[in-house]
């Protein structure tokens, strides 16, 4: 990838083919187009730091040779059909806050900006979903969901200066993903223009092919321009609250965290900050709430230091970092939101895992809340000091976390100052952000050193079990590292790309999918060690393909932990079968969403083997394991798995409550889930003067009798009464087929057996609708997926040395 910058006194004026393209171009869209200089250099260029630091040195990197402002789908398949027949490059846009060099026009070509196709719809009240196009900035896609009273809960830093398009292809992750997930975690569909021009519009989640939403999303432009997007929103919460802790290290607070997901607690945020990061989140504090800072320092000297400590890091990093690490200590903010009673019950539960932390009060939270959004744009003093900064965000299983933490440290200890905060947690591991600053003598210097500053940074956390990105994707910085990721299965992933764009003209030389796929930092050298399989830390377990699930789950219970409640015919089915077959593995985890377990997939075959990083979530481009998940056997198979387990609930109570009718428990049911009733099971039976629920809720004894005390209020709101539950076994019939909300009244009064088998699975009861018993989803037809599905014909060919 041809990266010379060009000095911005010698940027070159449009050729006449550019101009001859423009005029094409703007017969496909309306004379919406632009070559004028000032627009080629605003997008030629993103947010990434070396294009930064180029740029305050007078120079640009290539620009595109056009920018196009589409509004409709039609017009983007024109634009991608007349590209991919003259080998023209076209790079998506959404608003260039990408910080991975996503945007660049390394090849020229075309800039699709996508903020013309904004349009927000109007909120399915009964699905709890909305369908936008992608072109819409972060903030506005929010504030129209806000006036219709609901939130999509995505909160990155950058919620003013993104899009949702660019979130999509770069699996972006907002500040209350603890609660309401990625953005990966929120789509129910996608529609995407393919390299073909062909549009391919993904199944609704969870019907079959969510697989391929999940392959379109992180491909970061290369496989398709996203268009449009069907996810799923949240009632705006009621109430929030905020809390902060000091522990003694960030080990103790790491623990915490993991303790805190255990028990089944999701605050919307929770982040732990190392010392340096604890001083720098308190800056900007509102004047109400003490600062949150290191201990026994005056504010007199806070702000003085806060001064002399850009210069003195930048100068001495070794010196700053060994400070860090003597000052050892760590501060937790959290953020409560949700019903008022759930809330008060999560502070409790919290209050008592985080005992032996010194209790911060409200303050430091509800300061770090007033500022959210603004310590990301911090970053320019530095850059206006010479000195130049960026951040590294990766995630690990939790055996992993603080060995990723130390050794990156460490590893840079002499280079940069480094400082750190984990943040995104999940039940098996969470998100480290490494926050780092340097400098160089002038511009080569510079570069030299940020590049040799990645590239030490990302072995280290490679070697230490992290996946390369966590939320900011690969684009061009991270492309040699996710090669080292991947390993063989980059050639998965190439294959993907020439089925979906044989022509090769979307995105080229991001992911590493290009002409000349050699991305900086060049030379990129990464140890992957064998990752170490399953861990009772982690909640994880360690399987082959043709293991039955039944075993497994008897180990994990002697173990304390559990797959989650599933019924009889999957435990009797593999492994294999059950992350293949059309389950892919998928179960409810707490707030409604959709996960599958499978953590890590390996496949083997002669020559060829792959095995996904065991990470809670990655923004390393597309996740292949959707290639295997749901696929019945294709061409990848399950050889062996990480699979997610959960703590087994510390409480288990049954609840039963009878309704005069099929409706009353539907609305019963529907209302239990919104307000976030963590339901394990739930069972309808007729009974003479109507039907009768019995519901099993899971958790820890706090939750349980919130969650109990919930019932009971809800039952009595719809004229039920409770009856002492019976603790009959659930039935094991099936029935295979699935119903909104706004259908299964329908349903119930015109099959009975669905009576029978209301509840019989983890995945079938989410807020936005109940899938009536475990159903079993038939496999997807080729000519709905026809387009998208070609890479499973790929052919397989040895990976590169
Ligand atoms: C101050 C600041 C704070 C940030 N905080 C966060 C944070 O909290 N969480 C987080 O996840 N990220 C964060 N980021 C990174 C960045 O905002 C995200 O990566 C975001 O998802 C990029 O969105 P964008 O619309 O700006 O995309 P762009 O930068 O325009 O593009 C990013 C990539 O997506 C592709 N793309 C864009 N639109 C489409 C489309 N419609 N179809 C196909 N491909 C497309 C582009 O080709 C490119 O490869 C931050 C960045 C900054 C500068």
């Amino acid at each position: 990838v041809n990266l010379a910058a060009i000095p911005l006194g010698e940027f070159p004026e449009p050729t006449s083919d550019a101009r001859a393209l423009c005029q094409d171009l703007a017969k496909l869209v309306d004379g919406r187009v632009s070559i004028a200089n000032q627009d080629r250099i605003a997008y030629a260029r993103d947010c990434w730091p070396k294009a930064v630091i180029w740029t305050r040195a007078g120079l640009t990197p290539p620009p595109p040779d056009v920018i196009v402002w589409p509004t409709n789908v039609d017009e983007v398949v024109a634009l991608v059909r007349f590209a991919s027949s003259r080998g023209i490059p076209v790079i998506p846009y959404g608003a260039g806050s990408g910080v991975c060099g996503g945007t660049l026009a390394v090849h020229g070509g075309i800039c699709l900006d996508m903020k013309r196709m904004s349009h927000v719809g109007t909120v399915d009240r009964e699905a709890l979903i909305v369908e936008a196009e992608t072109g819409v900035v972060g903030e506005n896609f929010e504030r129209q969901l806000a006036r219709q009273g609901f939130t999509l809960g995505h909160f990155p830093s950058s919620i003013y200066c993104s899009t949702l398009g660019g979130w999509l292809a770069a699996r972006s992750a907002g500040q209350c993903s603890n609660k309401y997930g990625k953005i990966e975690d929120m789509v129910a569909s996608v529609t995407a223009v393919l390299g073909t021009g062909e549009i391919a519009v993904t199944p609704e989640r969870p019907d079959p092919g969510a697989s391929l939403a999940q392959l379109l999303v992180g491909s970061e432009g290369t496989l398709g321009v996203i268009t449009k997007a069907r996810l799923f929103v949240h009632p705006t919460p009621p109430f929030r609250s905020f809390r902060a802790y000091r522990f003694k290290s960030m080990a103790e607070g790491a623990e915490a965290i993991r303790r805190i997901f255990w028990a089944g607690v999701r605050p919307a945020v929770v982040r732990l900050y190392d010392p340096f990061d604890t001083f720098i989140a308190g800056r900007g504090r509102h004047r109400s709430h003490p600062p949150p800072s290191i201990e026994g320092i005056s504010d007199k000297t806070r702000l003085h230091l806060q001064r002399l400590a850009s210069k003195i890091f930048l100068r001495n990093p070794a010196g700053m970092n060994r400070l860090v690490r003597a000052l050892d200590s760590a501060m937790l903010v959290l953020v409560f939101e949700g019903e008022p009673d759930l809330v008060a019950a999560e502070e409790e539960i919290v209050g008592r895992l985080c005992s032996r932390a010194k209790d911060l009060g409200p303050g430091p939270a509800s300061s770090w809340m007033e500022r959210r959004y603004s310590v990301s744009y911090g970053q320019s003093k530095i850059f206006d000091a010479g000195a130049f900064a960026d951040t590294m965000e990766v995630a690990a299983t939790w055996d992993h976390v603080l060995e990723v933490y130390d050794r990156v440290r460490r590893t840079l200890a002499r280079r940069a100052f480094v400082m750190a905060h984990l943040s995104h947690a999940y039940v098996e591991g969470c998100s480290l952000y490494f926050t780092f600053a340097s400098a160089g003598e002038d511009t080569e210097a510079s570069i030299e050193r940020y590049d040799e500053i990645w590239r030490l940074a990302l072995q280290a956390a490679i070697y230490a079990g992290a996946t390369v990105s966590h939320h900011h994707g690969v684009g061009l910085s991270k492309a040699q590292a996710l090669r080292a990721e991947l390993g063989h299965g980059f050639a998965v992933l190439e294959a993907l790309k020439r089925s979906a764009d044989p022509t090769g003209v979307l995105n080229p030389g991001k992911l590493g999918l290009g002409p000349e796929p050699d991305a900086s930092p060049s030379a990129f050298h990464a140890f992957r060690r064998t990752a170490r399989r399953g861990d009772e830390k982690a909640g994880t377990v360690a399987v082959n393909g043709a293991d039955r699930l039944r075993e497994v789950e008897e180990w994990l219970v002697a173990h304390g932990l559990t797959l989650g409640p599933l019924p009889s015919h999957v435990l009797d089915s593999t492994v294999a079968q059950w992350l293949e077959g059309p389950w892919e593995g998928l179960r409810a985890i707490p707030g409604g969403r959709l996960e599958t377990a499978a953590l890590s997939i390996e496949t083997r075959r002669a020559g060829f083997s792959y095995q996904s990083v065991a990470s809670p979530r990655s923004a390393s481009g597309p996740d292949l394991d959707w290639l295997i998940l749901g696929r019945r056997g294709g061409a990848l198979r399950v050889d062996s798995a990480v699979l997610r387990a959960m703590p087994l609930p510390e409480e288990r109570r049954l609840l039963a409550g009878s309704l005069s009718g099929p409706r009353e428990a539907a609305a019963l049911l529907r209302t239990l889930l919104r307000r976030e009733v963590s339901l394990a099971t739930a069972q309808l039976r007729r009974v003479a003067q109507g039907v009768e629920l019995l519901v099993r809720i899971d958790g820890s004894r706090r939750r349980v009798h919130r969650d109990a005390a919930a019932f009971g209020n809800e039952l009595t709101s719809l004229k039920g009464h409770p009856v002492a539950p019976s603790a009959r076994p659930l039935t094991s019939a099936i029935a295979d087929h699935e119903v909104s909300w706004a259908d299964l009244p329908k349903a119930l009064d015109a099959d009975a057996d669905i009576y029978r088998i209301a509840r019989e699975s983890v995945e079938v009861l989410a807020p936005q609708g109940l899938a009536v018993g475990m159903r079993l989803w038939p496999a997807p037809s080729a000519e709905t997926l026809a387009p998208a599905l070609a890479p499973l014909a790929y052919p397989f060919r040895e990976p590169r040395a």
